[in-house]
């Protein structure tokens, strides 16, 4: 996927390139700055004394010395001022600066922090927002996969009127299939969703059923038989939908945010059995209803279950005709899942 949100401490990403959130002298600081600096070593500070300096919103690359990536990219984020100030196409050009130097530099692979976010005052949601959609933005035209990597929880926040709508929607569809849970308390938003003590009662009889063998079929059909009687396969289904929607295949996996590669292997084999996370993709992109979606996993060999969360989370954004990814993704973050892309 080219646009991937991980959790994780941007020093330790083994890439082409990371970026680091400087300030202008770019002679080292706190936050990123700091951990980018203490772990590339002393060579990384000599390299940036013969820089000159970086302005807010341009680009400077530089070795990256004792770090695990190749290079690393300097940009120097706006510092907040309420928004009005020219914020927002600052942030922007950040994350195209640095990503035009990347390829200029034959680079892949980049991760990002969340320029701006910490010390520099800019709302982290809304630091979120402009990341994704400059990068998105810049992948419509390179291939390159990019990581955005987060720190802390409190970079994802969703609404508490959609935290409660979903926690209803899990609480429903866990009873529903004969499962009893409580909730831990909450304190802040995203920190303690946490489904605790989950507790099996009884299967329902239609679980039952389900756990009963298949009658064997009273005639035995040759494998050459078989074959011809399989169904569309996930292949030929996304393609079919493709075609109905009247998109094209770059659309498609575009929205989805798979690999223009993934996606080739998928369209020459009819029998390609994706992920899930990839058959989650492509039924969010294609914006299938949710009967249609659960016949596409199943094509994929997988199901929507009502004892994961996960999957529960998927199929409320599904059921409510909301399939943004982005969105999807701040829920499945502050009930701690993992993210479609991740
Ligand atoms: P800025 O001055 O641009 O705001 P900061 O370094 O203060 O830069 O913070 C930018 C973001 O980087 C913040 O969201 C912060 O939580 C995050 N951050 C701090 N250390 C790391 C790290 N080691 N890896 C990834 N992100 C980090």
């Amino acid at each position: 996927m080219p646009v991937q949100i991980v959790r994780n401490d941007i020093t330790k990403m083994k890439c082409d390139a990371i970026v680091n959130a400087a300030n202008p002298t770019l002679l080292g600081g706190g936050g990123v700055d700091g951990a980018i600096h203490e772990a590339a070593g002393k060579g990384l500070l000599e390299e940036c004394r013969t820089l000159g300096g970086c302005k807010t919103g341009e680009a400077k690359l530089t070795g990256a010395y004792d770090l695990p990536c190749k290079y690393v990219i300097h940009t120097v984020g706006p510092v907040w001022r309420g928004g009005q100030n020219n914020e927002k196409e600052l942030l922007k050009s950040c994350y195209i600066n640095s990503l035009t130097t990347a390829l200029e530099h034959g680079c892949e692979t980049v991760a990002f922090p969340l320029i701006s976010s910490g010390v520099y005052g800019y709302p982290k949601e809304q630091a979120l927002r402009v990341a994704v959609d400059s990068i998105t933005e810049f992948l419509t035209k390179h291939d390159m996969l990019v990581y955005i990597v987060v720190f802390d929880r409190s970079s994802f926040r969703i609404s508490e009127k959609l935290f409660t709508a979903i926690s209803s929607f899990i609480d429903d569809k866990y009873v529903d299939t004969n499962f009893k849970f409580r909730f831990s308390g909450r304190g802040e938003i995203g920190e303690s969703a946490v489904l605790g003590e989950t507790q099996i009662l009884y299967p329902a009889a239609a679980n039952l059923v389900q756990l009963r063998r298949p009658a064997k079929p009273t005639k035995t059909r040759s494998l050459e038989e078989a074959l011809k009687q399989t169904d569309e396969s996930f292949s030929e289904m996304l393609m079919r939908k493709i075609d109905e929607k009247g998109m094209t295949d770059a659309q498609c996996y575009k929205k989805a945010n798979i690999d223009r590669k993934l996606f080739s292997k998928i369209r020459g084999d009819r029998l390609y059995k994706p992920s899930k996370q990839t058959a989650i993709a492509f039924a969010i992109a294609l914006e299938l209803p949710l009967e249609e979606a659960k016949d596409m996993l199943m094509k994929a060999g997988f199901a929507l279950s009502h004892s994961s969360r996960f999957d529960i989370i998927i199929e409320y954004f599904i059921t409510n005709g909301n399939y943004n990814t982005f969105e999807i993704n701040e829920a499945l973050f502050a009930f701690d899942q993992p993210l479609l892309g991740a």
